[in-house]
């Protein structure tokens, strides 16, 4: 199965700031653990992230680069691998087709599996616009609590996304716990 992870409040812990160095990325603790387990789980594990802080002159694309570098360095030494990176690095006023939650991100990673469809692929995301870019572009999609999870439960509540049956866990490892289960998820 094809995993596809928001980067911030996912992976990596999020509180709303920007994140703009790669010694302010800090993974939130059994994250870098449930990617390797999707992995070796025979599973594919790729990222969709918006990332206007490039637009927004807070890093560069080298800085992002090595932000993304100490992330695979850390899920490779924990036995996995992250298969493709897809980013936003535009200004909402930009108007790309990218910047979720339009499905362009989620187009690059079809694209690079050579798949003809996302059905089948899960998006997982703490926010709003995850899920309706995964959903939107053919995923099931899954909210985690970490980062603004919370809050999107929450407003989830109030205002559903039309059609689409959101799968909720506490955080990206509870997730993986669920779905490598005998009883799947
Ligand atoms: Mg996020
Ligand atoms: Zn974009």
């Amino acid at each position: 199965m094809l995993i596809i992870l928001d980067r911030d409040g996912v992976i990596n812990e999020y509180d709303g700031n920007y994140i703009c160095s790669a010694d302010e990325w800090h993974p939130i603790p059994g994250s870098i653990d449930a990617v390797a387990r999707l992995c070796s789980a025979g599973h594919r594990v790729a990222i969709a992230t918006n990332q206007s802080g490039i637009a927004r002159g807070y890093y560069d694309t080298d800085e992002l680069d090595a932000m993304h570098e100490k992330l695979e360095r850390m899920v490779e030494a924990a036995g996995g691998c992250i298969d493709f990176i897809a980013y936003c690095p535009h200004h909402p006023d930009d108007h790309c087709d990218c910047r979720k939650p339009l499905t362009g991100l989620l187009e690059q990673i079809r694209s690079h599996f050579h798949l003809t469809s996302l059905q089948g692929a899960i998006m997982v995301g703490d926010s709003r616009k995850d899920l309706e870019a995964g959903f939107a572009g053919g995923c099931q999609p899954v909210l985690v609590r970490s980062g603004n999870g919370k809050e999107t439960e929450r407003h989830l509540d109030a205002r559903p996304i039309p059609g689409a049956r959101v799968t909720i866990y506490d955080n990206l490892s509870a997730f993986t716990d669920a779905l490598l289960s005998a009883e799947g998820w």
